[in-house]
């Protein structure tokens, strides 16, 4: 197969070239030349969805021989359907990997792509991976990342802007793994990471990638949860799943849609998103205007210009006009608030902010609506990641799964750096760019 960037149709890559690239060099997003028809099969386990499912992603590419040990290594930890309460929703637990959330999957998918395509370009020098990150992203990379082979990772965060836990799992690394607090705000992470790959002197001495949302190798695994959860759905009721997203960049979001349009037995898919409703506005009104970000409780969320809209207004003239199949919502930090304490009063369940949002968002649905479908409510992350927002609303702690514990237990390595592509330079050794 071939993958064919977003603004232009005939530029296009192979698999292999499209993960080792990331962006398209029109500074489009990769995305597959035609999505593949699969015959939905039967429910089974991750690794097993991944080979059947993603089996035409990988046909003729330099990764397929590797396809299936990928997908073992990579997709190692369940992401269960729990029932909710009688008679209502189901929930897709995707916070079981290595740092509670569900990047979990698309960093360790990666990370094991990247690792095999690296072990025949060994003579190019190695790799160092530029993550920008507001939270989740920088600890799933550097976790899955941790001690390979394969690559150096730098992560950049903005100083004092993350919560301590979050901190506490940036900065727990050593070996090949490298943090930075950046004084300066999570834009200034990301431009710093642009100018870096911007800059000639830089690439002459680094092989520079990025493990960003956007990176075709991170949504491709994101498909496989949600064609074994719509399988189990369909094997035991005889109805197609639909799923409620929280959502901010829409990698996830995007990743549900492409496996309805694969033939995988999903009916709605709903986008809830927080204060930040660049989505749902274009939704109610056909005009698409990015914005700024502001800042909510679901902060890795907080996006007002979607990187995988790009993707997305890409997709949408293929999906048939039929509105119910795709729509969008914008829950406030108090509604947030409200759902986290009520849902651990009704179902005794613990909802992470992100996870707050789908959960309002089923709650508000017309009763009939609710009734007349199968619900499942994606959950993005464990509680225990954002216990100083919870453990006030539901007045007790929030247990730490043991994955989070053996983090919070690492000791800290992290540089401070003033937010300037010369401070990056010098951590990397090199010599100040000349103005
Ligand atoms: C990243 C993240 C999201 C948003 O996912 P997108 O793919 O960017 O839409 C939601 N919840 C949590 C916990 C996240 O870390």
């Amino acid at each position: 197969m071939r993958f064919a960037s977003t603004r232009s149709a005939q530029l296009t890559a192979t698999l292999a070239q499209a993960i080792v690239a990331g962006l398209a060099p029109d500074g489009g997003l990769y995305v597959p030349a035609r999505l593949p028809a699969v015959p939905p099969g039967s429910a089974s386990s991750l690794p097993e969805t991944a080979r059947h499912l993603l089996a035409a992603f990988f046909a003729g590419d330099e990764l397929a021989t590797h396809q299936e040990a990928i997908a073992h290594e990579a997709l190692n930890f369940p992401a269960p359907l729990v029932p909710l309460g009688a008679g209502a929703a189901e929930v897709l637990e995707l916070f079981h990997g290595p740092t509670a959330a569900f990047k979990d999957f698309g960093a360790r998918y990666l990370s094991a792509c990247l690792q095999r395509l690296e072990q025949g370009r060994a003579q190019a020098g190695r790799l160092t991976i530029l993550v920008a990150t507001s939270g989740d992203t920088g600890s799933a990379v550097a976790a899955a990342f941790h001690r390979r082979a394969h690559a150096d990772v730098i992560v950049l965060y903005p100083q004092g802007m993350v919560s301590p836990r979050q901190e506490q799992q940036l900065t727990c690394w050593d070996d090949n793994v490298r943090t930075l607090a950046v004084r300066g705000t999570f834009d200034d992470c990301q431009r710093l990471v642009k100018a870096a790959f911007q800059d000639p002197s830089l690439r002459a001495v680094q092989r520079l990638s990025s493990a960003n949302s956007i990176n075709i190798g991170r949504l491709l695994p994101q498909t496989v949860y949600y064609a074994a959860a719509s399988l189990q759905v369909w094997e035991r009721t005889g109805q197609r799943a639909s799923f409620i997203v929280p959502s901010g960049n829409l990698g996830n979001a995007l990743a549900c849609l492409w496996a309805r349009e694969m033939g995988m037995p999903i009916e709605e898919i709903v986008l809830a998103h927080n204060a930040n409703c660049t989505v749902p506005d274009f939704m109610a009104s056909g005009q698409w205007r990015p914005r700024a970000s502001v800042a909510t409780l679901a902060s890795a969320m907080d996006v007002g210009d979607p990187s995988n809209m790009e993707r997305l207004l890409h997709l949408l003239p293929a999906i048939p006009a039929r509105p119910a199949r795709l729509s969008a919502y914008s829950i406030s930090d108090a509604a947030i608030r409200a759902r986290i304490a009520e849902d651990f009063r009704s179902y005794g369940r613990i909802w992470c902010p992100h996870t707050a949002t789908a959960a309002e968002v089923y709650a508000r649905l017309p009763a009939a609506r609710r009734r007349s479908q199968q619900w499942v409510l994606v959950a993005t992350a464990h509680p225990a990641k954002f216990s100083d927002t919870v453990e006030a609303l539901i007045g007790r702690e929030v247990p730490v799964p043991d994955t989070l514990a053996a983090l919070f237990d690492r000791p800290r390595r992290v540089t401070e750096i003033e937010a300037t592509l010369d401070a990056l330079r010098g951590f990397l050794h090199l010599p100040c760019s000349s103005h």
